[in-house]
């Protein structure tokens, strides 16, 4: 359990947007965003500030216990974004209104059940 002080924290400074999709919460008042683990707490991921993030319901779910995806180009297993280490406009960009990954993220949008 995120202490509320911590939450409010990591809401403050992703200016209460998801940080894989960007999604403003204001756009999606329906579901609060979730304070997520970047490294999930099964693979020992702390509850410490640098590996906090807010995502949205559709992201965390997406993401889940991942760390890794499978890049449907090239067959690799990549790392997937990481909001405290990795640059958004280095790994995806607007598409119209789809966001697409370049290179090592192309398995963003592949980490659900097919
Ligand atoms: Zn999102």
């Amino acid at each position: 359990m995120i202490d509320a002080a911590i939450g409010r924290i990591v809401r403050q400074r992703a200016g209460d947007r998801c940080e894989y999709c960007r999604l403003q919460q204001a756009h999606y008042p329906l579901w609060r965003h979730q304070i997520e683990h970047i490294v999930p707490k099964k693979h020992f991921g702390s509850d410490q500030l640098g590996n906090l993030s807010l995502a949205c319901v559709r992201c965390n779910l997406s993401k889940s216990s991942n760390l890794t995806g499978i890049d449907p180009l090239t067959g690799e297993i990549v790392a997937l974004f990481h909001p405290r280490i990795d640059r958004w406009e280095q790994h995806f960009h607007f598409e119209k209104a789809i966001i697409e990954g370049y290179h090592a993220n192309r398995s963003s949008h592949h980490l659900g059940p097919e």
